[in-house]
């Protein structure tokens, strides 16, 4: 069976010198396998297994089932760190592909059993690779949707026992030409909070509503006082999105109830303006509350922090891209998102710079987080002559 294809174009010449058919049986064996968040036993022990043959030291369980892979070359001093995610989603997968999902309700619906396949071919390429010389790091993390496992692999000494002087991520995107590489300097992915906003009244009769304080008006009116930040209180050259993703009261028309709970996203591309939005929504369901009678009470969570490009990192991110595949296949400075990405974390550790990797376009071309999705197998090429360039150029002797 031929497993591989190749995306048109002769830049993969080099790419196509190597095997990656090991790697997409890889892809495929850990997309058969899901696993949720900080429950990546097997996976990790894949990963790991895998390093250790190929010479690497091995750090199993950080933060949780985190794996990191360090390899020593001549004597060069600098320290390149490389990143994958290895988890997958809580939904049932509809791809119909053959190596679909075994475990009922466990997805990778986001690829990242292709960035693990990607960064492990460019494991197994760098081992035997004599043009670089310094400390590779290889960082295998768990839990990135939603459960921080970054944070959680650096409060673990990640970085303490495995310092880097640059730090790089790679995630696919679908709507993007396949193996199309994009880049950005700057805030490119946005920080994501939380508030759930608890208003109380007072119970009461709905036909004698002046014997209660009704926190569904309050509510209704607090909703609509919240598309005030973006619109006014917000620069409006800059990003923010406050989305009231919930709201919940009441049973019965004759009843007025004693309390309403809103559940609000909250994502911006500043440290500023995150701040401002939170100070704002606090302002307003308290007041907003106030002034109908009511009290609000509210939770705040904070989630990921902004993810911000350093720009040396990310020039060298772009020349790589620019090397490999050349400028038609290159877009130098692509639009933020409103998305989040727990990459930040290092980000705001250590400098450096994550890219996205076309999944391909058109109408076969599924969203991630969707229940048809698949990570196209013929970026493991793509990622791996990515990486193993990358490392080439930063370390030198
Ligand atoms: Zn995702
Ligand atoms: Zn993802």
């Amino acid at each position: 069976m031929q497993l591989s294809t190749e995306p048109e174009g002769a830049y993969l010449a080099t790419a196509r010198q190597h095997a990656v058919d090991e790697f997409i049986r890889i892809r495929r064996e850990i997309h058969a396998e899901p696993e949720l968040g900080f429950e990546e036993h097997r996976t990790a022990a894949l990963v790991a297994g895998k390093l250790e043959d190929w010479g690497y030291a091995v750090e199993r369980g950080v933060g949780g089932t985190g794996v990191v892979g360090r390899l020593v070359r001549g004597d060069g001093t600098r320290r390149l760190g490389l990143r994958a995610d290895m988890d997958a989603l809580p939904m049932a997968e509809r791809s119909g592909r053959p190596w679909a999902s075994r475990r009922p309700g466990v997805m990778h619906a986001c690829g990242h059993d292709g960035h693990t396949a990607m960064l492990l071919a460019a494991a197994r390429r760098l081992a035997d690779d004599t043009r670089w010389s310094g400390t590779l790091v290889l960082v295998f993390q768990p839990a990135e949707e939603g459960g921080g496992g970054a944070l959680r692999m650096m409060e673990d000494g990640l970085f303490d026992r495995h310092p880097c002087d640059a730090i790089f991520a790679m995630h696919n995107m679908p709507g993007l030409p396949l193996g199309h590489l994009q880049f950005r300097e700057g805030p490119a992915m946005a920080s994501s909070d939380y508030a759930t906003i608890t208003l109380e009244g007072v119970g009461g009769h709905g036909a004698m509503p002046h014997r209660a304080s009704d926190p569904i008006v309050a509510a209704a009116s607090l909703v609509m006082a919240l598309q005030t930040i973006v619109s006014r209180n917000v620069d409006p050259q800059q990003t923010a999105v406050v989305t009231v993703g919930a709201l919940q009261s009441g049973q019965a028309n004759n009843v007025i109830p004693a309390s309403a709970r809103l559940e609000i996203s909250v994502r911006a591309l500043d440290a500023g303006v995150r701040a401002l939005l939170e100070q704002r929504i606090r302002a307003l369901a308290t007041t907003q509350a106030e002034g109908l009678g009511c009290t609000a009470r509210v939770d705040w969570r904070r989630g990921y922090t902004v993810l911000v490009n350093t720009p040396a990192e990310t020039a060298l991110a772009r020349a790589v891209g620019l090397e490999l595949v050349g400028a038609e296949r290159v877009t130098l400075q692509g639009p933020a998102l409103t998305g989040s990405e727990d990459f930040a974390f290092m980000l705001e550790r250590v400098p450096g710079s994550y890219l996205l990797v076309g999944n391909g376009e058109g109408e076969d071309s599924c969203m991630v987080h969707n229940p048809g999705y698949d990570f196209d197998d013929r970026n493991i090429a793509v990622g791996a002559a990515y990486w193993t360039l990358l490392a080439q150029r930063f370390l030198t002797a």
